[in-house]
């Protein structure tokens, strides 16, 4: 006879296939305090709020499925997690300390990030979050002129300056932090302008997401081939900036990029479309995989992406059902599409599904316009910059 440990250890043994989940995602309150023009959330202004009773029986579910066989990360986002007030936060933090006490047996290790828009950070969430191993991603899109272009407040106000105090507070209690800029078709014109002003401040750990044609937001301004053209000039300026500048500036595209190129790694998946190495869970308890922002919309075509709800199924046992089955098999066709015709797919891994859902209407296919901003134009751009450096480009072999 097992033990329920035993048990475990040999699921994991037998589930090799899928995970490990590196990312847990929550829910803790579909409400966000502002209205981007931009976002693909439909549920943003209702406040559905995360029970403290489903704090464990969430985390039982991760420490003992087959797929919790690495060290993960706990991010609290979408909505806005900060109208959450603090004293949920710990309270939920201490639930999942006792319940990584009673059911991680292994002792995987586990820390915790919020993607916040920072507008709510005060000094009291920092003496808060000072006490656990933990990370801010803040959305800010460069300048007040860009970001407050589109990060509107639900009266329609800007809300660059509360970010920015936000960041402030980040910056003066030593937390560490990143941020993501969305870039518009605003942006394109303004690299100069977006790296001084992220100099200037002293914020070096910086990310880009697209502007993407997604859930509610059912139109890029990044569409057409001309703003293509005008991207890819903003991403070769932004690259000759970084690279002349002497400062500690971690941007998180060029530096995947570059670790690929100089390790010689490539990759045949990535987290949006490998099951369970990302688990999102709504306020409900509801669950789904691969990338996050399927877990909050619903298509004609496939209805909404929950696979289960916490209190009834286990991660594992979606595995049989025939929503998974259908949609793992039509986003693996789709990576194998991206396997056979494309010469980026070892830098890339096949992408996101949701893009191709959103663009092409499957998750059966492969190029999207997302894929060619975040990848395509992107490698044509380091790797030319690179051979240049090295003297061997095409005129200069
Ligand atoms: S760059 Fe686009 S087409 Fe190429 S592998 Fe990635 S998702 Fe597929």
């Amino acid at each position: 006879m097992l033990t329920s440990q035993e048990k475990i250890n040999y699921l994991r043994s037998e589930n090799q296939e899928f995970g490990p989940i590196s990312l847990v995602v929550i829910q803790p309150n579909s409400f966000c305090n502002l209205d981007c023009d931009y976002c693909y959330l439909p549920d943003r202004n209702l406040k559905n709020k995360l029970s403290l009773d489903l704090i464990e029986p969430i985390f039982k579910s991760i420490f003992t499925s087959p797929f919790c066989r690495d060290n993960f990360t706990i991010c609290w986002h979408a909505g806005e997690p900060l109208t959450m007030p603090i004293s949920f936060y710990k309270s939920a933090f201490e639930i999942i300390e006792n319940t990584s006490k009673k059911y991680n047996q292994t002792e995987f290790s586990f820390n915790y990030s919020y993607q916040t828009n920072g507008t709510l950070i005060t000094q009291a969430w920092c003496d808060f979050w000072q006490q656990y191993p933990l990370s801010i991603g803040v959305s800010i899109d460069g300048p007040a002129f860009l970001h407050d272009a589109h990060r509107k407040n639900r009266k329609g106000g800007n809300s660059h300056e509360l970010t920015m105090r936000g960041i402030k507070y980040l910056q003066k209690n030593n937390i560490p932090y990143n941020t993501i800029s969305v870039i518009t078709k605003d942006s394109l014109d303004y690299p100069d302008e977006m790296f001084n002003f992220f100099a200037e401040n002293e914020i070096y750990d910086l990310a880009f997401n697209m502007e993407e044609t997604e859930g509610v937001n059912d139109s890029s301004s990044l569409n057409g081939s001309e703003i293509e053209k005008k991207y890819r000039y903003f991403i070769e300026r932004f690259w000759q900036l970084i690279t002349e500048s002497k400062l500690p500036f971690f941007i998180r595209e060029f530096e995947t990029l570059i670790s690929l190129i100089y390790h010689q790694k490539r990759l045949n998946h990535t987290e949006m479309n490998h099951p369970f190495s990302i688990i999102n869970i709504d306020y409900q308890g509801n669950f789904s995989t691969f990338d996050p922002e399927l877990l909050s919309v619903k298509t004609p075509e496939y209805g909404d992406f929950i696979f289960g709800n916490i209190l009834t199924d286990s991660l594992e046992s979606i595995c049989e059902t025939e929503k998974f089955k259908r949609i793992y098999q039509e986003i693996k066709t789709g990576v194998k599409l991206c396997a056979e015709n494309c010469h980026y797919f070892g830098l890339c891994g096949g992408g996101a599904g949701s893009n191709k859902y959103w663009e092409n209407g499957t998750f059966a296919s492969s190029e999207t316009q997302t894929c060619r901003y975040r990848i395509q134009i992107l490698t044509d751009v380091v790797l030319d910059a690179i051979e240049q450096s090295l003297g061997v480009t095409a005129n200069n072999p």
